[in-house]
């Protein structure tokens, strides 16, 4: 850790004290139990957080209700302008914050960066948004009419979010809540606990140098106990939850239950599609990024690909040959192209899913293996492995969260590939490697991908911001980020005003007195 600048790193991102729990800005502490952070990269203890008990919890919600009452009658530019101000913090900070995310989660030092940068281009999105935040005029079938929809601020937006993007998927949404006049009570994921305080840190400063009420970001700490306290309570309208199908199901069911909203963000099971005129050299790069970048823990990495028999050989082989290339070891060293998995649990889902896969009749031909000796300590790395699967084994229809790679063949035409490619629960990401121009719109048409994702010549892995981002089926079909997925935290008033001294009614409807 020393080495590679963590300790420099919390100290520059304000957290000094590594016992400290934080919940709305910088009033409180938490006061439940402590849950600690090793990290995966050298199996070191980072910190220890202690997590909000149900005293705390309303303690937070009653900041948030209360800010939420002065931020909703801000004017959302001037809401912008704070957003703004936030992202400069996260400019400073990039440095420090990347480097945390990347120790405390595990995945490369590059791509601890681009998490960052992903915050900060959201925030950027979110300033220019909060002056387009518009609805339509209509015309009124009543004469002397008129009619028109607003979008007012919703309330408290609660956020549940996954350990595999800690900071990213939080400012996703908290950047577009904020402009749009929301309040945010965030529950990071209780495997990353100190980069949710190094957010929240940042965060509650700009908002106290700036007059803003502290409860308008809102940190709670703990695992599901705490999400359920956010699922189960009347007081936010909206959940939005990124996390397995698992979790979808039970958060789902209880926002329902109350007739909330949910935003569902989860699991995946992302393939490529490559046809007899891929680039073979694009889908090598694009397939194995996809396969083992953040070791196989992305929402959008890539399982599955669906390779037509004509050039299975071939890109099999060069498949297998760039894998021989890859180190592993300290993602804090560039060197390296994969880092660890985030903790034991997550290594024994990878050795099951290897056991599975040939007990099922699956053949493997790259081993996988966990990694042992120095450097390896945390006994959190593996070998990214590949086996030769069909779709339906119980195992290939299953999402495992680790570099486990399944290819399959498939002969006949676009439809037939289309057939396994959409043949799962999941419909995240997909992706086609082509250059056969009917194949690429096959695959984007009604008939094609089923995913809320669909990339061609692109791998299934990572997003940017500008587009809407969520998949379809178990996947849980929940829009962020992009395009004009900010409509979820607002509500949506129709008005209509009469200007005249007559009052009739709409349909024609006669009602004389
Ligand atoms: P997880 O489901 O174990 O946990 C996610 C979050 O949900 C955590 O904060 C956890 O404490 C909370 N949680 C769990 N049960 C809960 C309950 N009953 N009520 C309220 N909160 C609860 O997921 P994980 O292991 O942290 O992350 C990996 C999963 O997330 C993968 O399935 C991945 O595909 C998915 N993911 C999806 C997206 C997406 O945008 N679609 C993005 C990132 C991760």
């Amino acid at each position: 850790a020393e080495k590679f600048g963590i300790k420099q790193a919390l100290k520059d991102l304000g957290i000094k004290d590594i016992n400290e729990g934080t919940s709305t800005g910088a009033e409180f502490f938490g006061s439940g139990e402590i849950i600690e952070s090793y990290s995966p990269v050298d199996g070191s203890l980072i910190g220890k957080v202690k997590t909000t008990s149900k005293e705390d919890y309303e303690k937070v919600m009653t900041a948030a209700t209360e800010g939420f009452k002065s931020w909703k009658t801000m004017p959302a530019p001037l809401r912008g302008e704070i957003v703004r101000k936030f992202n400069e913090e996260l400019r400073r900070l990039k440095e420090p914050l990347g480097k945390l995310v990347s120790y405390e989660m595990g995945k490369s030092y590059q791509e601890g960066l681009g998490e960052v940068q992903e915050m900060i281009d959201i925030c950027d999105f979110a300033v220019g948004l909060s002056r387009q935040l518009h609805g339509l005029t209509m015309h009124s079938e009543r004469p002397g009419h008129r009619m028109y929809e607003q979008y007012h601020p919703l309330g408290v937006v609660g956020i549940i979010s996954a350990f595999n993007f800690p900071v990213a998927v939080w400012s996703w949404n908290t950047a577009l809540a904020w402009v749009c006049g929301d309040a945010c009570v965030w529950k990071g994921s209780e495997k990353t606990p100190i980069t949710s305080v190094a957010c929240q840190k940042i965060a509650a400063r700009v908002f106290e140098e700036n007059n803003v009420p502290a409860g308008i970001s809102c940190l709670v700490t703990g695992d599901y106990k705490v999400g359920e306290m956010m699922t189960t309570d009347n007081r936010i309208p909206l959940i939005s939850a990124t996390g397995s199908t698992r979790m979808g199901r039970i958060v789902a069911s209880k926002v329902a239950e109350r007739l909330g909203n949910s935003l569902l963000e989860l699991g995946g099971n992302n393939a490529i599609i490559v046809t007899p005129d891929a680039d073979i050299k694009m889908t090598v790069i694009g397939a194995v990024f996809g396969a083992v970048g953040t070791a196989g823990q992305r929402c959008t990495s890539t399982r599955r690909l669906i390779i037509h028999e004509s050039i299975y050989d071939k890109v099999k082989d060069a498949i297998v040959a760039a894998y021989k290339q890859l180190s592993i070891g300290n993602p804090l060293d560039e060197n390296n192209h994969m880092g660890p998995l985030i903790d034991k649990d997550a290594v024994k889902n990878y050795q099951n899913a290897l056991t599975k896969v040939v007990e099922e009749g699956g053949n493997i031909i790259v081993e996988g293996g966990v990694l042992e000796g120095e450097g390896f300590e945390s006994g959190c790395y593996v070998k990214p492995a590949i086996a030769e699967a069909k779709n339906s084994y119980e195992i290939v229809q299953h999402e495992t969260f680790a570099p486990v790679l399944y290819m399959m063949k498939y002969s006949g035409n676009i439809e037939d590939a289309m057939e396994l490619q959409n043949g799962v629960k999941q419909g995240l990401s997909s992706a086609i490697m082509t250059n056969n121009l009917r194949e690429a719109e096959y695959f984007l048409s009604v008939n094609g991908s089923d995913c809320g994702i669909a990339n061609v010549n692109i791998g299934t892995s990572g997003a940017e911001i500008g587009g809407a981002f969520g998949g379809e089926k178990d996947t849980g079909g929940g829009r962020e980020s992009g395009s004009d997925a900010w409509k979820v935290y607002m509500r949506r008033q129709t008005n209509t005003i009469n200007y005249t001294t007559e009052l009739p009614l709409s349909q024609g409807i006669k009602f004389d007195l």
